[in-house]
């Protein structure tokens, strides 16, 4: 896999350079603004994008931001990106009112050395997220004919087919970014020869969404922590009643497998705090997994599990931890969140945070980004790459 550094050796001056990058920002619009809740990825986009600049490229960003319904939505605008992006460089950078329509070409025509233009949310054309191939790739034609050569820096999508992140790379030179190659380099020392103990952590809010990983990765660690929405199913397949906690039904069987197969490694919450709905003032129970009352939900692991995951993590040398103990958006439930990111942080040997919603944890809740070895800006695609899966993305830049 080429790397952007290769490229900017091999001269990029004055050349039209595509950047797709992971700007995907979680935002608070609830004052009809929309306000940048957790810039990080913006920040990660950093280091290739100075580079290319200084290495005097002329580049252009393109990212996707939410979920618009494939049309122009003022609400998904890449337009706080934008600022928040021109703040961080001290540049402008002038956001085109469309993704490869005239103004980008426009405005992409008028970029001088070193200079930035930010393209509107990729997913503002339905082709983007299309699973017709031809569909997809005449926006693919559309954003090549912007550029010279194509940089992929959007680790957060690489396990994605879409136009701007798979397509488009079949048409141009291309080279993988800073953040994906250092993003690949840290996964990979976690499935090759980690220093044992090797803990993994995993919470968030579907285990359907997680089984393949968790079935990837049992083979492999010495331990395997769950919290989150997704215990409940685990729990649910040891017999106990989850009230109105989050469950997955038709998982029940495949967690009692997994149980069968590898008990001994799974570790389950002993406690959870439960509350009648997820409200910022609601009262909350703290009630152990044999006793989760009927009528409450489970929204954050208790106290007790917090002690237990720190213990078993306190032993180990390198830990992943993937997704939330709990609803942290929500003050009473932000605890085992909390408590757990602190264990993750103390570990001795490598710890590495996964998922969009982990890695905002992080810096919402004020801990220290610098005590881990490395967040992730991915989680769908550092836990497909885990699992070993060929992604789009990645295997496009390969060839
Ligand atoms: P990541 O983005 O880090 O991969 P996920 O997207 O899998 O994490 O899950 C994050 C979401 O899981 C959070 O929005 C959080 O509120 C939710 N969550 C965690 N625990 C629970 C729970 N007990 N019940 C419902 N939702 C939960
Ligand atoms: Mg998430």
């Amino acid at each position: 896999m080429r790397t952007v550094d290769e490229l900017i050796a091999e001269g990029v001056a004055g050349r039209r350079v595509l950047l797709r990058a992971d700007l995907n920002v979680p935002l608070d619009d609830s004052t009809g603004t929309p306000i940048i809740t957790d810039d990080g990825r913006i920040r990660a986009s950093l280091p290739t994008l100075q580079a290319l600049r200084e290495a005097g490229a002329r580049v252009l960003v393109a990212s996707h931001l939410g979920r618009p319904k494939g049309a122009p939505d003022p609400r998904y605008s890449l337009a706080p990106v934008a600022a928040r992006l021109a703040e961080l460089l001290g540049a402008p950078v002038p956001l085109a009112a469309d993704v490869a329509g005239p103004d980008a070409q426009a405005k992409a025509g008028a970029l001088t050395d070193g200079g930035v233009l930010m393209l509107e949310n990729v997913r503002f054309e339905p082709a983007e997220t299309s699973k017709d191939d031809e569909a997809r790739g005449a926006l693919a034609d559309r954003l090549a004919a912007l550029a010279d050569l194509y940089v992929d820096d959007a680790f957060g999508a690489v396990h994605r087919r879409q136009a701007s992140v798979y397509d488009v790379a079949t048409r141009l030179p291309h080279a993988a970014g800073r953040l994906v190659t250092r993003e690949l380099e840290v996964l990979d020392r976690l499935t090759q020869d980690p220093e044992r103990p090797f803990v993994v952590v995993l919470g968030g809010s579907k285990v359907s969404d997680k089984l393949a990983v968790i079935e990837a990765l049992l083979p492999k660690v010495d331990r395997l922590l769950v919290g989150g929405g997704m215990c409940f199913t685990f729990l649910a397949a040891q017999g106990h009643g989850v009230g109105g906690s989050l469950l997955e039904a038709d998982q029940v069987e495949t967690c009692r497998r997994l149980l069968d197969e590898a008990g001994d490694r799974i570790v389950l919450p002993v406690d959870v705090v439960c509350a009648e709905a997820l409200v910022a003032d609601v009262q909350v129970t703290v009630a152990m997994v044999e006793a989760i009352p009927e009528s409450l939900k489970g929204l954050d692991v208790g106290p007790r599990t917090v002690e237990l995951f720190s213990e078993v993590l306190a032993g180990a040398h390198t830990v992943f931890w993937n997704g939330p103990m709990g609803v942290f958006e929500l003050a009473p439930f932000t605890a085992g969140t909390r408590g757990v990111a602190l264990a993750v942080a103390a570990v001795d040997g490598l710890s590495v945070v996964g998922g969009g919603d982990s890695a905002a944890a992080v810096r919402q809740l004020g801990l220290d980004e610098d005590a881990y070895g490395h967040i992730s800006t991915g989680g769908g695609a550092s836990l497909e790459h885990l699992e070993g899966r060929e992604l789009p993305g990645l295997a496009v830049l390969a060839d």
